[in-house]
This record gives C-alpha cells, structure tokens and sequence, in this order.
C-alpha cells in the first residue's frame, strides 16, 4: 500500500465518521485510476461517482461488481446507452430530452434507472440543470406519465464556487426549497422521492446543514485531480 493509498483510505473514514448516519457519501472517482478505487473499496466504500461515460464503463467492468456508480456529470443522450447497464443512479438529469433517452435505454436492457433531477441554482458554474417551471411542465406532461423505466428519487444541486459560505448557503436552501415544492406538489405519496444531492469538498458541510442526503466528495477523498492522467 503506497502513500496515496492510505491517504486516501484515511479521509474516507474521517469524512464517514463527520457525516450525519441519513447522509450517504459518494466518493467521486472522476480521472482517479483503479488501484485509489480498490484503496477506498478495501475500507467498505461501495458509492462512486463518475462524471464521464468513457470513464464509468471501462471502471464498472473491471472493479468489483458490488460498487454502485453513480452518474454525476453532463450526461449526452448519445452516450445514455453506454452506461445504463452500470449505473444505479443518474445523479444528473438536467433535461426532458435526456430523461426520455434514459427511459428508451432502459426499457431495452429491461431496467429501472434511479434519477435525481439536476437543478440550475449556482451563479454560472453550469449552465446545465432544469429552472423549476421546465420541471414541471415535465412532470405534469403525458409523455413523463408513460415512463416506467425511470424512477425520479429527488433533486441534485451545485452551489457557486466561492468563499462566500453564506452564499453557498442560500443556494443549498434554494435546492431544499425546489425538493419540497416538488415533493409536496408531484410525489407527496411516493416514499422513493427522498434524496437532496448536494455538497462537495469544500461545501458538504454546509449542505448537510441544509438537508443533503447525498454529498459528492471527489478531491477530498482523492486528493487534487490529475486531468488527463486517464486516455
Ligand atoms: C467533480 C464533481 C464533484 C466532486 O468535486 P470535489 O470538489 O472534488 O469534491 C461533485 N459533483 C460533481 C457534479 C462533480 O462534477
């Protein structure tokens, strides 16, 4: 085990041992090879995140098959079928055009893929995510009622990078808000809406203040990303 192993399985146990029990970590594993993955695995983390699907599928099949991925990143409807048979959660439905691609996908492969709804709050970090009247134009639409190979479990929001944290904390509030509206006005009877991604390194703990139940912790875990280290 090299250094950059331990490091790595040190801060997975002291950001598991801060958490609250409800919270759930996503070791984000974006442009980290398999051999820091299996350092994480080998201390009991199974939850990964992967921002890219040339990334995700060449990972899930050769890394232990009891990780659960999850989908974080800036989804392409043509590379939804690469990855729908790996994924358990696409974190990063940011589009009725990209939800019914993961619809069609599934349907084929005879799945149901878990979904959380991206939300656009932060200043201009990303330009991708759905503003709340586009969500429910969706949501109350017939097309989005014949969907059986989706399951919207809740909403994903990022804050803006910057080291104003009650700014960081009034857009968190802005991602809870959107979740119960939607959870009162669309799923108040469906148990499975539930989850409020939200939270990274340098926010998480903000957002658990705020009600994430999901928190996505790449450089924290990992240490700063190398990008381009992976073709
Ligand atoms: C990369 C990424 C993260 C992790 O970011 P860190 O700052 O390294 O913790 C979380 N969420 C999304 C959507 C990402 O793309």
């Amino acid at each position: 085990m090299n250094e950059i192993q331990q490091e790595i399985q040190s801060n997975i146990k002291r950001i598991i041992d801060e958490i609250p029990k409800g919270v759930r970590l996503v070791a984000v594993s974006k442009y980290n090879s398999n051999d820091r993955i299996e350092a994480a695995y080998s201390v009991g983390q199974r939850l990964f995140g992967e921002s890219r699907a040339q990334e995700l599928v060449p990972k899930a099949q050769t890394l232990p098959k009891d990780i659960r991925w999850h989908f974080i990143g800036h989804l392409q409807t043509n590379k939804v079928k690469y990855i729908v048979p790996y994924v358990s959660c696409i974190e990063s439905v940011d589009s009725f055009h990209l939800l019914s691609e993961i619809n069609k996908q599934a349907q084929k492969i005879n799945r149901v893929i878990p979904c959380l709804l991206q939300f656009h709050v932060a200043v201009e970090e990303t330009k991708f995510g759905f503003n709340i009247e586009e969500c429910k134009q969706m949501l109350l639409s017939d097309v989005y009622k014949e969907f059986c190979n989706v399951s919207i479990i809740g909403v994903m929001g990022m804050a803006s990078i910057t080291t104003d944290t009650d700014y960081i904390r009034k857009e968190f509030r802005q991602v809870k808000q959107i979740y119960t509206k939607l959870k009162s006005d669309f799923f108040a009877n469906d148990d499975k809406f539930s989850e409020i991604s939200m939270g990274m390194t340098h926010d998480y703990k903000i957002a658990i203040e705020e009600g994430s139940t999901i928190v996505r912790v790449g450089s924290g875990i990992f240490g700063e990303r190398m990008y381009g280290n992976l073709s």
